[in-house]
């Protein structure tokens, strides 16, 4: 509903009339609204063409934030608002638009399909760099200042917490994010208010430039003309150094960035100087690359399997017919998909196109990386979030202004700037990375298949074992299944052994809690003797407060939503954390009947000690979150890994990622079971995957590889088919169990937190919300409303969470709830927040 004012407005253009104009504006801020401002005399004389995708400033709640000029067509439909008087911009940021006009139209499309503020998504699209900051830091006022040195009269005035918050402020102005991190069991929020009332602090408005620069390494070359072998005998006869290195720069093809030389050698500054004096050498600058690159060996290209050949078939096809089509290609580990991928993106090369590859977390699959540069080399531009802004920025102005044509990146990079899209690839499609979680809650899948509709371009999404949503939607016809049964000549799948440890358990009545089990440990011995290495593997993700038997690895559940009650220590009671029925600790197992039920957690330490106490002459290594925050731990245990150093390696799922070892002929699987009992309804996809690419760590060189599952439950669906490989056998059971229970891919799926830091507030919050959903529920509704309960992860960062879930099949009625709930959200306390994922993945 555009407001009559400015209708019929011409398009913009240098002949426009008007001495002001009227532009639409997207701000990265989470309101669910666009923006009209004026664009003053002044600034249309200088800048006579400007376009949606154009980057502006805008004062805006007293602050400056970067805005993106939208089409002036775009506009919410279920905006309800009046519309804001209109105020100036301030400044024109870019010549030209920065942004294509699709991908706006893309992003506003996505953000109303999930509810998300449509600026904050189209903020996704911006340049690196231009981030604009919400976050306004507090800052003390004069008056604080003074309170701060009068400490007696301060501690007359302020609470203690308050005084503590007023100095930490003091040290340096911070956000409130920070606050509750420096500041544990402070109430923060509550504290920051009556200090504002007191007028002791203030929001300080922080600008950040919108421009990064682009960093450059100075490249330096053989002069033209310059014959390095008559140089040496004739100019440098006397200057060995100088000779050596100019031998050196000779030989590399592109030339050398200094920095890699004066790295290695201190003296090369001023050798560098005189050989340039001699006009030897000339330097150029020129954008830096990627900075964590590694080099990879065989890039060559291999004839294609039969198999190979028959998926990439349909692929060209579709890229040389540029149609939208969409491919799971579904393969082993090991089947040769990356094969597949590299050939795609050769045809989509040739045909003058450009291609986008995404990877699950870029830190931890260099491998993918390195092959495809090895493959193609400076066509390919890598985007991450470990790049700063300036390397960012470099990499996004090369797509760009098309001098790369291939960008690999994590899901982010959807929205790097390529406007001739022939190909999206995401391998590994079923991993949870692919989910943002904050603010423009995207899924890159989705994201993925509305990006490649409008750049007319397939999209394939690669996997050994794919999402239950995108199996079953080939099984329905939407996506084409190409597969790749067998690995790449011939290699055998590794061998699959699953330890019951019930029945080792029984065998062994006295032994102590049953870590290693004695099959697994005698394959470690064996592994050891003939000089492999073993990787142990624990899933550790989430916390250790479910009810779990030791004897029997039993686990209690909720019978309605199946999934596990988690327990509390504060009312020693079990909880669901979907429906919030509460259940008293059983006295002994509900499953054996023995006495000591425990909490689970073995932690990936105490595992660790007991390994180096059973294997006291191997070299261990231990690799899981808490390490790899070390600067440069991670690298050090791939590559002790790569290396054959190390023997034993003590890891969390971040070993599990698409890494290739071929010194690796043993993996176990010690716990298998402590993912199933997690409070989501996802937990049996989750382990079965997680375990199947485990399992395919094992063995891909020559040596056959093995691996050994521990698990009471040898005969659940998500653990007996991982010994023969059957994903199929596993898809058919959990697709049943969703059918009945009404979980997705059967139902849509809302989950609702609300958190705040007094909890009474956040659950009559949460109740007023539920009412207000229920409202909006007829009987006999094919949509039903659980909860309130408390979050599985009930307090995080100092803030009590509480969840409603909103399942059901019928699309329209979920949306009118979800508004319902929106609105209802709204009229709450400022210090209750709420989020709304309309399409979950992580339910904790
Ligand atoms: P995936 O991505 O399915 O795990 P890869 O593409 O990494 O499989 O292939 C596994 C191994 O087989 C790699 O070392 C790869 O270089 C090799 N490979 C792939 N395709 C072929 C082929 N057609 N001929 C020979 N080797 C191949
Ligand atoms: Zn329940």
């Amino acid at each position: 509903m555009t407001a009559p004012l400015f209708d019929g407005l011409p398009p913009l253009g240098p002949d426009d009339a008007a001495d002001e104009r009227i532009l639409r504006v997207a701000l990265p801020v989470p309101l669910d609204q666009l923006f009209d401002y004026r664009l003053p005399a002044r600034l249309s004389a200088s800048n006579p063409s400007v376009r949606p995708g154009t980057r502006v400033r805008i004062p805006f709640a007293g602050q400056l934030l970067v805005g993106l000029v939208v089409p002036n067509d775009l506009m919410l439909e279920e905006r309800d608002e009046p519309r804001p008087p209109l105020a100036e911009i301030q400044a024109v940021i870019d010549q030209e638009p920065v942004v294509s006009e699709s991908m706006i139209r893309i992003l506003a499309e996505a953000a109303r399909e999930i509810f998300a503020p449509i600026g904050l998504a189209v903020a996704h699209a911006l340049p690196p760099g231009s981030s604009p900051r919400t976050a306004r830091p507090y800052a003390l006022t004069p008056r604080g200042e003074r309170t701060l040195g009068h400490a007696a009269r301060a501690g007359n005035a302020l609470g203690e917490q308050e005084g503590r918050l007023l100095a930490k402020i003091a040290e340096k102005p911070s956000t409130l994010a920070a606050l509750s991190r420096a500041l544990p069991g402070v109430r923060v929020e509550k504290c920051l208010g009556n200090l504002m009332q007191d007028g002791l602090i203030e929001r300080r408005v922080q600008i950040r430039s919108a421009r990064a620069r682009i960093p450059t390494d100075r490249i330096v070359h053989l002069a033209p003309g310059i014959e390095c072998e008559e140089a040496k005998t004739t100019t440098l006869a006397r200057a060995a150094s100088q000779a050596a290195l100019l031998q050196k720069i000779a030989e590399a093809e592109h030339g050398i960035a200094t920095r890699t030389l004066t790295a290695s050698d201190s003296r090369v500054g001023a050798l560098l100087r005189a050989l340039a004096k001699r006009g030897l050498v000339v330097f150029e600058e020129r954008p830096r690359l990627f900075a964590t690159e590694t080099i990879l060996d065989g890039g060559g290209e291999v004839s294609l399997t039969d198999d190979q050949t028959d998926a990439l078939g349909p692929i060209h096809d579709a890229i040389k017919r540029q149609v939208s089509e969409r491919f799971l290609l579904h393969g082993v580990t090991g089947s040769g998909k990356t094969e597949v991928y590299l050939r795609a993106i050769a045809v989509v090369l040739e045909a003058g196109r450009q291609a986008l590859v995404l990877v699950p977390e870029i830190t931890l699959t260099h491998q993918i990386v390195a092959r495809v540069r090895a493959r193609f080399g400076d066509q390919v531009a890598v985007l991450h979030s470990g790049l700063k802004p300036g390397e960012r920025l470099a990499q996004w102005e090369r797509l760009r202004s098309r001098q790369t044509a291939i960008a690999v990146g994590a899901r982010s990079a959807l929205f790097a700037p390529l406007d001739a899209l022939g190909l999206i690839v995401i391998d590994e499609e079923h991993d949870g990375a692919y989910k943002n979680d904050e603010g423009f809650r995207y899924h890159a899948r989705e994201m993925a298949a509305l990006i490649a509709k409008q750049a007319h371009c397939p999209l394939i999404l690669g996997s050994a074992t794919p999402s239950l949503e995108t199996r079953h939607s080939a099984e329905l016809g939407q996506i084409r299944r190409l597969s790749l049964p067998r690995r790449v000549g011939g290699r055998p799948l590794p061998a699959v052994e699953i330890v019951d440890l019930a029945k080792e358990k029984a065998r062994n009545p006295r032994g102590r809690k049953m870590i290693l089990s004695k099959p697994l440990r005698s394959a470690i011995h064996q592994a050891l003797d003939q000089g492999g290495q073993t990787i142990l593997f624990l899933n550790r993700r989430g916390f250790s407060t479910r009810i779990y038997c030791f004897q029997c690895g039993h686990a209690e559940r909720c019978d309605d939503c199946d999934v596990a009650l988690v327990y509390h220590a504060a009312d020693y009671q079990l909880r669901c954390h979907y429906c919030d029925l509460v259940r008293a600790v059983p006295e002994s197992c509900n499953g054996c009947g023995d006495p000591e039920t425990a909490l689970l957690g073995v932690g990936t330490e105490r595992l660790e000690e007991e390994v180096r106490s059973v294997f006291p002459t191997a070299r261990t290594m231990r690799l899981d979150r808490d390490v790899a925050s070390r600067r440069g731990h991670t690298e050090s245990v791939l590559r002790a890994l790569k290396d054959e150093t190390v023997d034993i390696v003590i890891g969390t799922q971040m070993v599990a990622k698409g890494h290739d070892f071929p010194g690796v002929q043993l993996v176990g699987v010690v716990a298998a079971d402590l993912g199933l009992h997690l409070p989501d309804f996802r937990a049996a996809e989750r382990t079965f995957q997680l375990l199947a690419q485990v399992a395919g760590r094992a063995g891909r060189a020559d040596r056959p590889g093995r691996v050994v599952v521990q698990t009471f439950v040898p005969d659940h669906y998500a653990l007996a088919p991982l010994a023969t490989h059957d994903y199929e056998s596993f898809y058919r059971e959990e697709i049943e169990h969703r059918e009945t229970l009404g979980y997705p891919p059967f139902a849509g799926l809302t989950r609702v937190v609300l958190h705040a830091e007094e909890i009474d507030q956040v659950r009559e919050a949460a109740e007023t919300v539920a009412r207000a959903a229920r409202s909006q529920i007829p009987d006999g509704a094919r949509v039903e409303l659980l909860g309130p309960a408390p979050a599985p992860l009930t307090k995080l960062r100092g803030r009590y969470r509480f969840m409603l879930l909103l399942k059901g099949d019928d699309e329209a009625l979920l949306r009118r709830v979800s508004q319902a709930i929106l609105a209802a959200s709204k009229q709450l306390p400022r210090t209750v927040q709420t989020a709304l994922d309309a399409r979950p993945v992580n339910m904790l």
